[in-house]
């Protein structure tokens, strides 16, 4: 299997970025990921010194043999390991409450088998999960730590293993990256930050052709999620459910019938509210979307 070291990342998704490997539609890779401060912090003491400039590596860019523009790649999560140890910070002017506090905190986190320990009180189970995974840009460069139409810092709790994540292919190959692993984070990412972890991420990637789908979406047999980022919140909630009618509408359902079982039945669910736009997503079952 191909393993794309973390020595080579980027810090902006970008059509001029050049792919550090080829694979092929149907190949399974390896990224191995620097956590969000590139591997910088291993003890409270690194944060003194920390290279600012070097934040949200993506491992690659991978180029995928035959995905052409307005293809859709798709990414299925195979497997997540992260590391041994993992950084959660908050502080002054960071995040949804970074107004009330006058300090910045910072904790080393140990994650011992599926547990990290928070405190030695507090043990949180693992949910991990890739905060930037995406694809070139059209005619733009996007810095990692943004969300936007081609992926990036969705930071988004369900993209995990198990589940497939739908991009666009913008530029031939679709220059696929991905980074930002989060060994635990809740919806929102409220203080600014997941317990940022290094890891080493499986894949298997594809492409499929000919499908007009509102991305980026995120698949799997038991869901279908659509997905907008913003920087007003209200206006990401008003583009992820537009985008699931847009995806039903696609399937054949009648536009009012799928606003009404959005309504119903579209779970609507905030991602983060902590990057430079805010990510929403919306969640319908399979068992509905397939009566169409
Ligand atoms: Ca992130």
């Amino acid at each position: 299997m191909k393993k794309i070291s973390n020595k080579t990342c980027v810090y902006a998704m970008s059509p001029q970025n050049p792919p550090v490997m080829t694979v092929s539609p149907g190949e399974q890779v390896q990224f191995e990921t620097l956590d969000a401060l590139a591997g910088q912090v291993k003890t409270l003491e690194d944060f003194n010194g920390l290279d600012m400039t070097r934040v949200n590596p993506a491992t690659g860019p991978v180029y995928i043999e035959g995905a052409e523009v307005g293809d859709i790649l798709s990414v299925r999560i195979d497997k997540i390991e992260v590391d041994s140890q993992g950084v959660v910070i908050c502080g002054k002017g960071m995040g949804a409450l970074g107004h009330i506090l006058e300090d910045t905190a910072r904790k080393i986190v140990p994650i011992v088998g599926d547990v990290a320990h928070f405190s030695d009180k507090i043990h949180l189970p693992l949910n991990k999960m890739i905060g930037v995974i995406g694809t070139a840009p059209k005619d733009e460069s996007i810095p990692c730590g943004a969300p936007d139409y081609h992926g990036g810092n969705m930071d988004c709790k369900e993209i995990k293993e198990g589940a497939t994540v739908l991009l666009p292919v913008n530029v031939p190959g679709a220059l696929l990256a991905m980074g930002d692993l989060h060994a635990a984070m809740a919806d929102g990412e409220i203080g600014i930050s997941g317990i940022e972890v290094s890891g080493l991420v499986t894949v298997t990637i594809d492409v499929i052709k000919g499908k007009n789908w509102p991305l980026p979406m995120i698949i799997s047999d038991s869901y279908v999620m659509t997905l907008a980022s913003h920087v007003d919140l209200d206006i990401a909630v008003e583009m992820a459910v537009a985008n699931m009618v847009d995806y039903m509408q696609g399937l054949g359902f009648d536009k009012y019938d799928a606003v009404m079982l959005c309504s119903l039945a579209g779970d609507v669910h905030i991602c983060q509210v902590v990057d430079p736009k805010k990510t929403v997503r919306v969640t319908m079952s399979p068992s509905i979307l397939q009566k169409a």
